[in-house]
């Protein structure tokens, strides 16, 4: 049985004896945290190398800024997320998520009308992104054999001689300004969009064209008093190159922390 309540994984003793090897994951976000999870089943030890101080409760962290920004739970990655963390949606509404109707409550104003809504089932699963992080995070806590290395920026790969293999990383304490290297078995990079790993691999040349596309999101948090609209969720689409705005409005957790 793993640590913790008994939530995360029951393995058998020749499970834990069939792991091997240490894997390291760069980056501590949603992708970093699923990654760990999956790895802790084939691999003995996993290091996460976070640049970021450890998160502050449900504050956006510093490294991920479209944390302040909306997010929702599609239906696929919800599947997803119970299939490595069983109960974990649940637990979300539980705490506080708020479930929605895609196709019913959403008002979606969508190249110049509005369109029909309808009940389909689709569930959606509405909350902050630190909300989500936290939750998958908490879980992540209980798995016996993945470590956190916060404030700790990977500056490049420890390459082989022949250049073909990554064996490990190189890293930087953004306090200290120490440098460490750690080998490793495996690599994953889930650093996100600020991801260095193609320059470490000498290969950006190679990655044809970066087209900016000069896309910007703003937002802001309102507290209201709940009024039946006979909607949960408002979008208004950008119809180009007219109106080059769009617009969203949906609302999240009441935080419950209680429980967590
Ligand atoms: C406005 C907006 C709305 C969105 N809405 C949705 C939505 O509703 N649903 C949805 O599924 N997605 C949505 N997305 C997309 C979603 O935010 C991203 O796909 C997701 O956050 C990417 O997660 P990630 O873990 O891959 O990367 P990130 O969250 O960006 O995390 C990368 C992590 O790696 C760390 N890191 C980076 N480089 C290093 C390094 N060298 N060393 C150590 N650590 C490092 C960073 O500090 C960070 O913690 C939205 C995005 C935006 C901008």
């Amino acid at each position: 049985m793993g640590k913790g309540n008994g939530i995360m994984m029951e393995e058998t003793v020749s499970v834990a004896q069939r792991r091997a090897g240490r894997a390291i994951v760069i980056g501590g976000s949603i992708a970093g945290l699923l990654a760990a999870r999956v790895l802790a089943d084939v691999f003995k030890e996993i290091i996460i190398v976070e640049v970021d101080d450890p998160p502050d409760g449900l504050k956006p962290r510093n490294k991920v800024p479209q944390g302040h920004h909306s997010h929702i739970f599609l239906e696929r990655g919800q599947k997803i997320l119970e299939c490595l963390f069983p109960g974990i949606i649940q637990e979300l509404i539980q705490n506080g998520s708020i479930v929605t109707d895609f196709t019913n409550d959403l008002e979606w104003f969508h190249f110049g009308e509005w369109k029909k809504r309808f009940p389909s089932g689709i569930k959606v699963v509405q909350q902050t992104r630190p909300f989500i992080e936290r939750h998958i995070r908490h879980r992540v806590d209980f798995i016996p054999n993945v470590a956190f290395q916060y404030r700790s920026r990977v500056t490049s790969f420890i390459l082989s001689d022949d250049r073909k293999h990554v064996q490990g990383i190189k890293m930087r304490n953004e306090s200290s300004h120490l440098e460490e290297v750690i080998m490793a078995d495996l690599v994953v990079d889930a650093g996100g969009a600020g991801s260095q790993a193609l320059k470490w691999l000498n290969v950006e040349k190679d990655m044809g064209e970066v087209v900016h596309i000069d896309l910007f999101y703003a937002t802001r948090f309102y507290k209201t008093e709940w009024v039946d609209r006979g909607w949960t969720n408002l979008m208004i689409s950008a119809q180009l190159p007219e109106h080059p705005y769009a617009g969203v409005a949906i609302p999240f957790e009441i935080k419950k922390l209680a429980l967590l």
